[in-house]
């Protein structure tokens, strides 16, 4: 069992999953695990040490020898069996991203098909694992190249998606023939137990998968261990950017994925219908606490005001709730160190000069429990403001005016951060000079959250992202393989 019931607190306790085993910790210290919408106490998660990595890598490392000797097509067939299995247990597993993580049912769905598309994906192993050749590079002499996994691998991820950033790591991992560390957040560890009790029921053996809950040393613990051979991780700018250096400074190969601040060019020919739906729903949608979520809007051109007040109206109009309250949007944020974090940058925010058009904290009274604010927005923001530069992380949005679409340009490219831009219009010749010359490196074009499918890279730029090859796609497969060249003559 991944979970047990502890009778004398009657709070579950989470527990650590190596070689096909659910078991203890030697650890003492125990986080709570709290449901964001209600404050309750749902589980604790054991604070694991270094001692518990290494045990798993060893575990890991064993498991590595028969794994990688498993024919890919038979690799690949057990995570036939297990998209199967998610299939069939997406409505448990999105309910159980909402309890932990508060966003809505409805996003919860859709995150959990995004992790499902991984598995997809990871299924055409045979393909994406296959080498390449030449005959006759010199006189009788031929060229080839081999795929083959690199070893024990870890995965580190954030709080904002226990479902999808899991599964941009492990299904492919495993898939080319490594063997898997995962440390999921531990502020959302439930669902990551679920997800390895389906994998061994769908037939992975024992070891391919392993599991260790905790926070920094487990993290640390990865990074010093010589035997883990490669590190994908998932969280913010800081925390991916000392990941990223340390475990490269070690010999690792690393892909870290940092924080965000999103823009969304508004034109004056927009489809302002859309260009608001799609704003509402990328800004306030898990309450902001996404990688890809839009943070700042650029309104360009004299028709910003009239925009910008029917998205003042749109905005009263979004219910606020919990997450398993029929059609809400703006769900809690998932601490209440991350509600005052987000109060302080509103209290910046009007410091600084800008003009809070919706005060969000108004709606806080109408919450007894639960991380909530309303949806806020500043307007007459400057790019050299806090919270234009800063990633909030909650359902706050800043707006800039620009005077064209070069000015607009030059807001996006200013900031440190590169993940995502989107640009709401119907010319092609803008939509060109966007593409041209945005600096996120993904785009959106009258798409709010354009966060590519499992089989493209999820390629974030600049402080963004760290390392060079992206999870997923093409990107994720040279990630967990290296090349073997045989030059052969005959
Ligand atoms: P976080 O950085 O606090 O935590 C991420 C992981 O790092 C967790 O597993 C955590 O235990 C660990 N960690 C935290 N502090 C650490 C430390 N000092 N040393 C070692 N390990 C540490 O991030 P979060 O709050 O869980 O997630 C939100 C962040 O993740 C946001 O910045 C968001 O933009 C980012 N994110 C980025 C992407 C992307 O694709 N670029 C996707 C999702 C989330």
């Amino acid at each position: 069992m991944s979970i047990v019931q502890n009778n004398e607190t009657t709070v579950t306790t989470i527990k650590n999953f190596v070689g096909g085993k659910w078991i203890d910790t030697a650890t003492s210290q125990y986080e709570k695990v709290l449901d964001p919408a209600t404050g309750a106490i749902i589980a604790e998660v054991p604070i694991s040490t270094k001692e518990d990595v290494a045990q798993a890598v060893a575990v890991a490392k064993e498991a590595f020898q028969s794994w990688k000797k498993v024919p890919v097509p038979k690799r690949a067939r057990i995570l036939f069996a297990y998209h199967q299995l998610l299939t069939e247990h997406h409505e448990e597993l999105a309910k159980l991203v909402t309890k932990e993580n508060g966003k809505s049912y409805k996003e919860a769905y859709g995150e959990v098909l995004r992790g499902i598309e991984c598995v997809e994906f990871a299924t055409g192993a045979p393909s994406l694992m296959m080498g390449d050749n030449l005959s006759t590079i010199a006189t009788d002499i031929d060229s080839q190249f081999f795929r083959y996994p690199i070893g024990v691998v870890a995965g580190i991820s954030p709080f904002n998606f226990p479902m999808m950033v899991p599964c941009w790591m492990f299904p492919l991992a495993i898939a080319c023939g490594n063997t898997f560390i995962l440390k999921p957040s531990e502020r959302t560890p439930i669902l990551a137990n679920r997800l390895a009790e389906l994998l061994q029921q769908a037939g992975l053996p024992d070891g391919v998968m392993n599991i260790v809950h905790g926070a920094h040393d487990v993290v640390n613990g990865v990074i010093d261990h010589a035997d883990v051979k490669a590190i994908s991780f998932v969280g913010s700018e800081p925390v991916a950017q000392y990941v990223y250096k340390s475990a490269a400074a070690k010999g690792k190969r690393v892909q870290a994925l940092a924080g965000a601040k999103n823009h969304h060019i508004v034109m004056p020919d927009a489809n302002r219908e859309t260009a608001i739906q799609q704003i509402i729903n990328s800004t306030f949608g898990s309450a902001g606490q996404r990688c890809m979520a839009c943070s700042a809007v650029v309104a360009v051109g004299d028709v910003a005001d009239d925009f910008i007040e029917a998205f003042k109206q749109a905005s009263d109009q979004v219910k606020i709730g919990n997450g398993m309250d029929e059609d809400v949007t703006l769900t809690p944020v998932i601490r209440q160190d991350n509600l005052k974090r987000a109060l302080g940058y509103i209290e910046k925010g009007i410091a600084e000069g800008a003009t809070l058009i919706r005060d969000g904290r108004k709606e806080m009274d109408s919450f007894s429990e639960g991380n909530f604010l309303g949806p806020t927005i500043f307007d007459h923001v400057s790019p050299d403001m806090s919270i234009a530069r800063d990633e909030l992380f909650a359902p706050i949005l800043s707006i800039i005016r620009a005077a064209n679409l070069d000015e607009a340009l030059e807001i996006v490219n200013q900031s440190r951060f590169g993940n995502s831009a989107t640009l709401y219009t119907d010319s092609a010749k803008a939509v060109r000079q966007f593409r041209e010359e945005a600096e996120p490196g993904m785009l959106g074009v009258n798409v709010g959250v354009p966060a590519p499918m499992a089989f493209f890279p999820f390629s974030g730029w600049k402080n963004s992202f760290f390392g060079d090859l992206h999870v997923n796609g093409k990107d994720g497969v040279a990630f967990f393989t290296r090349k073997k060249m045989i030059t052969s003559r005959f």
